[in-house]
């Protein structure tokens, strides 16, 4: 792990604008892995980060099927563990994950760390501010392993416009 980078968004709209940066450097087989609390922002993330990789189709959260694909520069694919029952359930998606010609998000990626890859981008999302669930600062914390880490002063190069922004 090289050092995270941390960035504070003041809307939803920024949180997508910033998802999209990253997905400018997102290569095949990447795994992108989202924490943070009900309504943080992970799928707001997912969204942008879809957007910035050509999906034309709205996304919305697979929390009741817990993957969802989308077809864009890469192949996209979205899963959310929240309602997981099991580990199983997530190995039963077989080839559909994080195979290697496909990027794979992963909403409470922390909640199945030991299924995931250690080569991945960490996003953890937190309300930025004490004021409450409604305002609308957020936290977000970039982290990379792997070949992420590899990839941070490019990463650094494009979150410029927030790095620049008021601190966490
Ligand atoms: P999660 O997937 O983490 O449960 P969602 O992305 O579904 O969260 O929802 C985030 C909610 O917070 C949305 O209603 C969104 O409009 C709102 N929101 C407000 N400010 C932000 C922000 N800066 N970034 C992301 N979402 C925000
Ligand atoms: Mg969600």
């Amino acid at each position: 792990m090289t050092g995270a980078l941390v960035l504070r968004t003041s809307d939803p709209e920024q949180t997508r604008q910033l998802a999209a940066a990253v997905a400018g450097l997102v290569e095949p087989g990447d795994v992108i892995a989202l924490s943070g609390e009900l309504g943080a922002g992970k799928t707001c993330f997912v969204q942008g980060a879809a957007r910035g990789l050509g999906v034309e189709v709205a996304v919305t959260s697979p929390t009741f099927v817990l993957v969802r694909s989308y077809r864009g520069r890469l192949p996209v694919v979205h899963v959310d563990v929240y309602r997981l029952q099991r580990l199983q359930d997530v190995l039963d998606l077989g080839d559909e994950v994080f195979a290697p010609d496909v990027v794979t998000f992963v909403e409470w990626g922390d909640a199945i760390t030991a299924l995931l890859p250690q080569d991945r981008l960490d996003v953890e999302i937190v309300h930025a501010d004490e004021t409450g669930d409604d305002a609308p600062s957020r936290c977000v914390r970039l982290t990379p392993y792997g070949s992420w880490s590899a990839r941070s002063e490019a990463l650094r190069g494009a979150l410029g416009p927030w790095l620049g922004g008021p601190p966490c």
